[in-house]
């Protein structure tokens, strides 16, 4: 009975809690906005009969939407069920080297998930003391290199001189910028794609446009990598994005108005949270995204976690080295973060 010596192992991904019941969830750094009001009009519209169809394989109103948007070719945008299955296929598709990827010691922790089930070799780099990444540290040989910008779960954002340096140090690997907070007030380095063809620049709907729910990501980059990018998907499953998904996530797109305010709305309340979590002592490096990694002074980190629990308010923490004095809070309602700084205030100096 060895069946299972050939079996993929893996230790899989730890998402953040969804509870059930009603809490204030600051903890997996969803937009607390509802999606743009177009999309009611499309679910209310919807004739169900479309349902007995497959989907269009290559979603074209919604790459169309997207390339319209961010005034690329849509040859240049390859689609996904969230940016999850976006990352997850370029590392399938660009990731084949004998050589180490590279990422930060301290960031998304689904990329050496996807190293590890895909078998990549990895190598990670440290973050400076101030969460910085060392673009030093990324000129050496590689298979491939991944990082957010603006960092998860740091908030920290680097500069598109920085991520352009990078890339141009390494013509023979795929860089891949995963942009996921990048609208909260970060440059984009997407224009980049334009005069490096080994850059892919990966965005998702998820957090700034409020629809992790729906599952949409996409990448953008040069036509060639697009096109690499699609045959491996058409080799594993054509028909991953459903219908609806296809056109609520194209009219949310054409809706710039709507976008800019809520996102306004978010930085708002996120540049009078850093003042807020100051007075209460907690010490962050500067976050340019929907959420804030911030180290209580007063009381130690699991502490605060599990007390802001009881009180139904769910913020993130990860008992690991480098990180277990923070908490990742996510920027929510001011009405929400009121709440929290009021529990703040009870559980530190109360
Ligand atoms: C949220 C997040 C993603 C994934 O988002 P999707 O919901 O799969 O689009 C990717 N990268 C980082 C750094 C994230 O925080």
């Amino acid at each position: 009975m060895n069946w299972e010596d050939n079996v993929r192992k893996v230790v899989p991904y730890t998402p953040g809690e969804q509870p059930k019941d009603k809490v204030i969830k600051l903890n997996t750094n969803e937009n607390p906005y509802p999606p743009a009001p177009k999309v009611r009009d499309i679910l209310n519209n919807f004739d169900i009969s479309d349902m007995r169809k497959y989907p269009p394989p290559d979603a074209d109103v919604l790459v169309n939407a997207i390339a319209e948007r961010y005034n690329v070719k849509p040859e240049r945008i390859f689609v996904g069920v969230g940016s999850d299955d976006v990352i997850s296929m370029a590392f399938m598709t660009f990731f084949n080297s004998e050589k180490p990827i590279l990422f930060p010691d301290i960031t998304y922790s689904f990329y050496d998930v996807w190293a590890d089930v895909y078998r990549i070799p990895y190598q990670t780099k440290p973050l400076t003391a101030d969460f910085r990444i060392n673009p030093d540290d990324y000129k050496c040989e590689n298979g491939g290199i991944i990082f957010p910008n603006p960092n998860a779960p740091t908030g920290v954002l680097e500069s598109v001189d920085m991520i352009e340096d990078i890339v141009k140090s390494n013509p023979d690997s795929v860089v891949m910028i995963d942009e996921a907070y990048i609208d909260f007030g970060g440059k984009s380095c997407l224009e980049l794609t334009e005069k490096y063809e080994n850059l892919l620049v990966i965005q998702t709907f998820s957090k700034s446009r409020s629809m992790a729910g729906m599952r949409i990501g996409f990448a953008t980059g040069n036509e060639k990598l697009i096109k690499y990018m699609n045959d491996v998907k058409f080799s594993v499953n054509s028909y991953t994005m459903n219908i609806l998904t296809q056109i609520c996530g194209a009219e949310a797109v054409k809706d710039e108005k709507y976008f800019t305010d809520t996102v306004n709305k978010i930085i708002n309340t996120r540049e009078r949270s850093k003042i807020k979590l100051k007075e209460l002592g907690f010490e962050f490096p500067d976050s340019m995204s929907n959420f804030i990694f911030a180290r209580p002074l007063k009381k130690p980190a699991q502490y605060v976690f599990e007390e802001l629990k009881k009180r139904k308010i769910f913020v993130r923490y990860w008992n690991k080295p480098i990180i277990k004095d923070y908490l990742r809070i996510t920027v929510g309602t001011d009405e929400e973060m009121n709440t929290l700084f009021d529990a703040l205030e009870a559980i530190l100096n109360g």
